[in-house]
């Protein structure tokens, strides 16, 4: 079975043939919107018609790292946009400022 577990694993399977023809069904199936949006009653999506959608991703609902055996999964498939791609990992754009002067009134 493969794993993902190193940077190298996972570039290397972001690159494969296999990832980006079932990335593509799982835009398909979500009709280029972002459900992580749709969820809040939002729509998001983009035009489409070069093939470049810069701004959505596909989203593993469960981790390769976790859950190698679902990474071709269309179920475990999920359109994000790269907002609430990066909710979704607590990733932000920006850093909290650290303050310590501040602790107190957090
Ligand atoms: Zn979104």
């Amino acid at each position: 079975m493969n794993e993902y577990k190193t940077k190298e694993q996972k570039l290397r399977f972001y690159k494969s043939k296999e990832w980006k023809y079932i990335r593509l069904e799982a835009l398909k199936r979500d009709n280029y919107e972002c459900q992580g949006c749709k969820r809040n009653g939002l729509v998001y999506t983009e035009h489409h018609d070069s093939g470049k959608h810069k701004r959505l991703d596909v989203d593993h609902i469960k981790e390769i790292y976790t859950h190698p055996e679902l990474a071709l999964e269309l179920d475990n498939l999920e359109t994000l946009c790269i907002k609430c791609h990066n909710k979704k990992h607590n990733r932000f754009m920006f850093r909290k400022k650290k303050n310590k002067w501040d602790d107190e009134k957090w």
